[in-house]
C-alpha cells in the first residue's frame, strides 16, 4: 500500500531542485493506488485556431499574422468526434482558441449532436467565455472543462497573458465548479521569468483548487510570438513537476501531454507515464488543419495508434470506462 504522503512545501522545493530518482518510485505508487494501471484515452479535435488573445507564449495570438487560421465546420466537427466514439474512445476533446466566431448557440448544437446515444464524456477547452455560456454548454451535455491557470504567479500571469488577470480565470473555474463540470487546471514550466518557488505555488494551488485533472506541459517556443527566442522548458524538471503533482495530488487525472512529447519525440510521454501520468489525448484533428494549430513549433502528432503503442511500452492497458473524475461519486454512474 501507498506510503503516508504528506509532503510540505520546503520538500517540494528540495525535491525540484534535487535529481532523486526516488520521487519517481513514489510518484508511481500513488498512481497504482488511485488510478491503478488502466490509462484513458481522450481524442482531441482542435476545431478552431482563431483567438482573440495574446498570450505572448501561444502562436495562436491574434498579433500573429503568419499563421492560416480556420474554422472547422460544425458536421465537421461532428463527424470527427463519430470517428473518435466509433474508434472506442469515450471522451472528446473540443479545444480551440478563444474563438468568439462559434456563438453559443453553435457551440450547444455540437454539443447535443455529439452526445445525443453516446455514453461518450465531453470535455470543452475553449477558453474564458461569459458565464451564461458555461452553463449552456454544461446544459446541453458537456461533462469537462479545461481552463489551465497557466502560473499561479499572479503578476507573471499579468505580463505573459495582456489584457488578462489570475483571478478572473480563476472565477471561471469556480463557477464551472458550481455547474457540476469536472474541471481541469494546470501549468507550463519553464515560461521565462518563472521561478521554482512559482512551480511549488502551482503544485499547491492545483491540490488547494482541489482540481479534478490538470494539463502540465514544458514551455515551447513558437517562432513567431514575443517569446520565440526563449528556450524551451526541461524536461526533467518537468517529470519532476509531474511525480510531485501526483505525490501532492493523489487522484487527479494526469495526462502525459503532446508538449511532453515534443521535448522528447523517443521518450518523453512513456517517462510521463513513469512519472504518474495515466492519461493521453491523441489529436483527430483532420491534417490540413492539424497543420495550422501552431501553437508551439514542431509539436508531434499523438495518433491513436501511438497512443495506444506508448501505454503498451508503459507495462499499461487501456481503459474501458469513461475516466470520469476519480474524486466525484456522481460520476459514477456515467462510467
Ligand atoms: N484557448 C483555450 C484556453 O486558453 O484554455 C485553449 C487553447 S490553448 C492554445 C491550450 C493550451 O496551450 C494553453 O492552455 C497553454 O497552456 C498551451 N500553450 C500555448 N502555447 C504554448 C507554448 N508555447 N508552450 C507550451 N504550451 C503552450
Amino acid at each position: 500500500m501507498e506510503k503516508e504522503t504528506f509532503i510540505s512545501k520546503e520538500e517540494i522545493l528540495q525535491a525540484l531542485k534535487e535529481n532523486n530518482e526516488k520521487i519517481f518510485e513514489r510518484a508511481d505508487e500513488t498512481r497504482k493506488v488511485f488510478c491503478k494501471d488502466e490509462v484513458h484515452i481522450r481524442g482531441i479535435i482542435a476545431f478552431s485556431n482563431y483567438c482573440c488573445r495574446s498570450c505572448l507564449y501561444c502562436g495562436l495570438r491574434k498579433e500573429n499574422k503568419q499563421i492560416f487560421r480556420y474554422r472547422m465546420k460544425p458536421e465537421e466537427i461532428v463527424k470527427v468526434a463519430c470517428e473518435i466514439i466509433q474508434n472506442g474512445v469515450k471522451t472528446v476533446v473540443l479545444q480551440s482558441g478563444d474563438d468568439f466566431g462559434f456563438s453559443r448557440k453553435t457551440l450547444v448544437e455540437i454539443i447535443n449532436k455529439i452526445k445525443k446515444g453516446n455514453n461518450v464524456a465531453i470535455t470543452l477547452s475553449v477558453g474564458e467565455k461569459p458565464f451564461d455560456d458555461y452553463k449552456a454548454f454544461r446544459e446541453a451535455g458537456a461533462d469537462r472543462f479545461l481552463l489551465k491557470h497557466e502560473t499561479s504567479n499572479q503578476s507573471l500571469y499579468g505580463k505573459l497573458h495582456p489584457g488578462q488577470s489570475l483571478k478572473e480565470r480563476l472565477k471561471s473555474l469556480e463557477y464551472m465548479k458550481k455547474l457540476g463540470y469536472q474541471i481541469g487546471a494546470g501549468n507550463i514550466i519553464g515560461l521565462p521569468g518563472q521561478s521554482i518557488d512559482d512551480l511549488v505555488n502551482d503544485i499547491l494551488f492545483l491540490k488547494e483548487f482541489d482540481v479534478d485533472m490538470a494539463g502540465i506541459g514544458p514551455f515551447i517556443p513558437q517562432k513567431d510570438t514575443p517569446l520565440g527566442n526563449y528556450p524551451a522548458g526541461d524536461l526533467n524538471l518537468t517529470l519532476k513537476f509531474l511525480a510531485l503533482g501526483r505525490i501532492v495530488t493523489k487522484n487527479i487525472h494526469l495526462p502525459a501531454t503532446t508538449a511532453l512529447g515534443t521535448l522528447n519525440p523517443r521518450e518523453g510521454q512513456l517517462l510521463g507515464f513513469k512519472a504518474g501520468c495515466n492519461v493521453i489525448m491523441p489529436d483527430f484533428t483532420p491534417e490540413d488543419y492539424r497543420r495550422k494549430y501552431v501553437i508551439y513549433d514542431n509539436k508531434v502528432p499523438v495518433t491513436l495508434k501511438k497512443a495506444k503503442k506508448i501505454i503498451i511500452e508503459a507495462g499499461r492497458k487501456v481503459a474501458r470506462d469513461r475516466g470520469d473524475s476519480l474524486k466525484r461519486s456522481d460520476y459514477a454512474k456515467n462510467t
